[in-house]
């Protein structure tokens, strides 16, 4: 019998005049690969090209750095008939085949990986090129490139520490002086034939071995390195904070070179679709005449706004100009691209979803549905739910901007306001963050070694580079202020100033970038809110505000599409309004101690907590039993009859005390004891573990007294609302917090029922509510079907359900939660987004089991992660009824809602 042939794995798909992946093929070609194959189906102008599949980097991970077997033979092939389509030959002197190699994976990691162009050039070809191109100039700069960029990606030749620079900048800028020329452009073939022989012997004494002049040679050590870039340190961290699995690989793709920098016809730039910080459409970018692709990513250059090309370069606007409309109606989204105009004709060098604003996401989404490109669930899915929350935050205050000194103006490039302390390097912004304070990060230019730093400060401000420069892309991408471009400041690294004109700014003065205007001032100026929040709150009218309307759009459909109702944690009256304006359809948390902190209440609560006796006790709570009424009552009216969740008593009684002796004299002076008295009374409370001591219920059940105060303040504010002139309905939901015991909350249910019994009766009214408790230690889940016995809710306290379910501290947990993040212990922090293998489990088994005891039993969430999209994914997908999360986050957690039943 003949044997059966293996299925043998493809790892080479080629793009070009015969095109075997499309856009589909995202897994396993990567985003750039996928797309580059999409669009040279579609027939627009894409050089031809090969990519190695993501299948070839798990191999080369999974087998020590080895190729699969044959790969070598393919490669050739492959490369083969792009000298085919090219009529150029890799290698050859006489007609060289440039080709570039560039990283590729499934989601887009701007500038996190490494790419080599103009791969191909050695000694001899180089000769070869300029004879073909007649332009020697042109063939010598771009070998001088490609020794430096190998030499950085390949060879490891680098600076050597964070203040040396780049070694081969090193030798142009010496040349270039020695030259008596300001650019690069200004040097001669002959000083860049110089410049190369002094690079070659950089490598040399470097590596102690020469430039590679084997071009296969050259290939495969590209194609390594691309594989070795998807674990460098940035990339990892990139990987970490968008939660990108390791796994999954980068491809590569090579692609025959086409050249921006063969003079005034060529030019090279990237463009958008539409304008990606506010949606407006129009094409959007900018462009370098005569340069390669990586001077305008890496912000060296500040090229020219695309629509001059208009007049500079009329046709290939135009041709440009129709690229962008067919990419919209193929891809059916924003793009953003990058092409390369060698003499006069247009290449298209990649495509992708643009990365975008919350405000652009919010109007690209809602101009595409009106103009029937996209449904109104594919643009839900489209505004990531985070980014919605970005129209929100503050802007400047007017006043103050008016006053404000503006020592320069930039290109915005990430909306918002952000006030903060110069610093110039990532690593004193980190440090400085992590002790608490706002920093500002002022970069010549950013790199993506800059990552951590980016995400430490309050907003990152450039000198160079645009709105498409690596600062403005990751800015926008994580919702930072962001200024590019700002050219009129320079910045002196030594000295560590900031300098405009005859103002000079040290390491720890204050700044203030408008990150909607470009403007930079001096100071910390003052924030007010954002144009939504002003509709929001009655200060601005609805129909004077487009952003709003859109806003208003999107969180129309979420609201029609969604499941999961969104609650908020809220303690005020203020705040419970301002949260029913963001659409909260509840209270899901009302943390009582909240409200005894504020002015004579903690002197009342003291006096209460250091009671001599129950007597003692009760008489302080006399008096706290009016403030709280109104607090409640207040609240009641804002929420207008929604349901609102009030816990009783939780935090360990001494975080009320006072901590130093100053305030410890002052309160025996109220009391009318000694302060020694005092002291021993502190003392006597302090527990040594107090988030596992005498907290939670467990408060109430040894001072029932509190509970039965708490209980009575809730139902008379209760009667009060309802039987005002003005009357307002109220649905109240009582909680019991820290609950392990079934037994616990049936002691506590008895006090609070009876008390609210002769509330009612005493008032005359009859109040509905419900009792119930939150889950929060895993015991209780647990043991959730007899505590559903008696409660009628449960509410996951996911934050100390996180915390003593992961036995880790919620309050300690920083110093090796980063390194666990690091090296991928786990994917995210569990204190923000629920740990779903772990927690999530003793979630799911609580409501199964709280279901078997009680059937209408309602189940919601009030820990942070209630506010978080993925975990509400989660949550929504489990068969929660609410969420509860911060005001601010209920837009946000709407959007996220209906996300997560359109992605189930
Ligand atoms: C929780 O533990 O998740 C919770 C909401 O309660 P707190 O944060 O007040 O402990
Ligand atoms: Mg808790």
């Amino acid at each position: 019998m003949p044997q059966k042939k293996a299925n043998k794995i493809k790892y080479l798909y080629a793009f070009g005049k015969q095109t075997d992946g499309s856009a589909r093929d995202r897994e396993l070609l990567g985003g750039k690969g996928a797309n580059l194959a999409e669009m040279a189906r579609i027939g627009l102008p894409v050089p031809p090209g090969f990519t190695l599949t993501t299948d070839v980097c798990s191999h080369y991970y999974a087998q020590a750095h080895q190729y699969p077997r044959g790969l070598e033979k393919e490669v050739q092939a492959q490369i083969k008939k792009v000298e085919a389509q090219t009529d150029k030959r890799f290698g050859d002197v006489a007609n060289p085949l440039l080709v570039s190699v560039r990283s590729g994976a499934r989601e887009s990691m701007p500038g996190m990986m490494d790419t080599i162009l103009n791969l191909g050039l050695n000694d001899k070809t180089v000769e070869g090129l300029a004879v073909r191109t007649q332009n020697p100039r042109f063939a010598y700069d771009a070998y001088r490139r490609f020794i430096q960029m190998y030499g950085d990606v390949v060879l490891g030749v680098r600076p050597r520490n964070e203040r040396e620079e780049d070694p081969f900048d090193q030798l142009l800028e010496q040349l270039k002086s020695t030259e008596g020329v300001s650019s690069d452009s200004g040097l001669s073939t002959e000083a860049l034939k110089r410049l190369i022989l002094s690079y070659k012997k950089l490598v040399k004494e470097r590596t102690k071995k020469a430039f590679p002049q084997d071009v296969y040679t050259q290939l495969w050590g590209a194609i390594g390195a691309v594989f070795i870039s998807w674990n460098n340190e940035r990339a990892r961290l990139y990987r970490q904070k968008y939660n990108i699995p390791a796994d999954w690989g980068t491809a590569v793709n090579v692609q025959a070179m086409v050249f921006g920098n063969m003079g005034n016809t060529s030019a090279t730039g990237v463009a958008f679709t539409r304008n990606p910080a506010n949606g407006a459409h129009e094409l959007y970018g900018e462009y370098l005449i005569n340069a390669q692709g990586e001077d305008v990513v890496a912000g060296v250059r500040t090229p020219s706004p695309i629509q001059d090309m208009k007049h500079g370069m009329p046709d290939t606007y135009a041709s440009i100009e129709k690229v962008a409309k067919k990419l919209e109606a193929h891809f059916k989204d924003m793009q953003d691209f990058e092409f390369t105009v060698e003499a006069g004709k247009l290449y298209m060098l990649q495509t992708r979803s643009g990365k975008r604003t919350g405000l652009a996401a919010v109007r690209i989404a809602t101009s595409m549905v009106k103009s029937r490109l996209i449904s109104e669930k594919e643009a839900l899915k489209r505004i990531p739910a985070d980014s919605i929350g970005s129209l929100l935050v503050p802007v400047f205050d007017a006043e103050s901007r008016r006053h404000a000194k503006r020592i320069a103006k930039g290109l915005p490039a990430g909306p918002g306001a952000a006030s903060g302390v110069v610093v110039f390097s990532a690593h004193v912004a980190e440090k400085l963050a992590a002790q608490g304070e706002k920093v500002i990060l002022c970069r010549r230019e950013t790199s993506p070694e800059d990552l951590r730093g980016m995400m430490a400060a309050e907003g990152i401000l450039t000198l160079l580079g645009g709105v498409s420069s690596h600062a403005a892309l990751v800015a926008r991408q994580m919702g930072k202020v962001c200024i590019a471009g700002a050219g009129s400041l320079s910045i002196d690294y030594e000295k560590g100033q900031l300098i405009t004109g005859d103002l000079v700014l040290n390491e720890g003065d204050a700044i203030s970038i408008d990150g909607n205007t470009g403007d930079v001032f001096l100071g910390s100026l003052k924030t007010a809110p954002s144009e939504v929040t002003r509709v929001l709150s009655g200060l601005l009218k609805p129909e004077k505000s487009d952003v709003f309307q859109l806003f208003n759009t999107v969180m129309g459909w979420a609201d029609k599409t969604r499941r999961l109702k969104v609650r908020t944690n809220v303690d005020t009256p203020d705040q419970a309004q301002q949260a029913v304006s963001l659409g909260a359809e509840g209270i899901g948390l009302c943390r009582t101690e909240h409200m005894f902190f504020e002015g004579e209440r903690i002197t009342i609560m003291r006096q209460m907590i250091l009671a001599a006796d129950a007597k003692e006790r009760e008489a302080s709570l006399k008096q706290l039993l009016p403030l709280q009424r109104k607090d409640f009552a207040g609240i009641f009216r804002a929420m207008g009859g929604r349901p609102v969740t009030i816990r009783l008593l939780d935090p360990p009684l001494h975080e009320f005390l006072p901590k130093d002796d100053a305030s410890r004299k002052e309160l025996a002076q109220v009391l009318g004891v000694t302060p020694g008295v005092i002291a021993e009374r502190v003392r006597s409370l302090e527990e040594n573990n107090p988030m596992l001591g005498h907290r939670g219920c467990r408060l109430g059940i040894t001072y029932p007294e509190i509970t039965q105060m708490q209980v009575q303040a809730i139902f008379e504010a209760a009667a009060q609302v309802m039987l005002a002139k003005k009357s307002v309905p109220v649905l109240v939901e009582i909680m019991v917090p820290l609950v392990a015991f079934s037994k616990e909350l049936d002691h506590q249910v008895a006090i609070i029922r009876s008390t609210a019994e002769s509330v009612m009766q005493r008032k005359k009214v009859n109040i509905q509510y419900s009792v119930g408790t939150m889950v929060e230690v895993p015991r209780a889940a647990l043991d959730a079907e007899s505590i559903a016995h008696t409660a009628e809710f449960f509410s996951f306290g996911t934050n100390d359900l996180t915390q003593t379910g992961l036995g880790m501290s919620r309050d300690d947990s920083s110093s090796f939660l980063s390194r666990y993040r690091d090296i991928e212990i786990v994917d995210q922090n569990p204190f923000a987004t629920l740990d779903q293998s772990g927690v999530g489990q003793l979630v799911e088994f609580a409501c199964e089991r709280g279901r078997r005891g009680r059937k209408a039993l309602k189940l919601g969430i009030c820990g942070e992660h209630g506010g978080d999209p993925e975990s509400i994914k989660f949550f929504n997908n489990i068969g929660l009824d609410y969420v509860s999360c911060s005001p601010l986050r209920i837009p946000i957690a709407r959007l996220a809602a209906a996300q997560a039943v359109l992605n189930n």
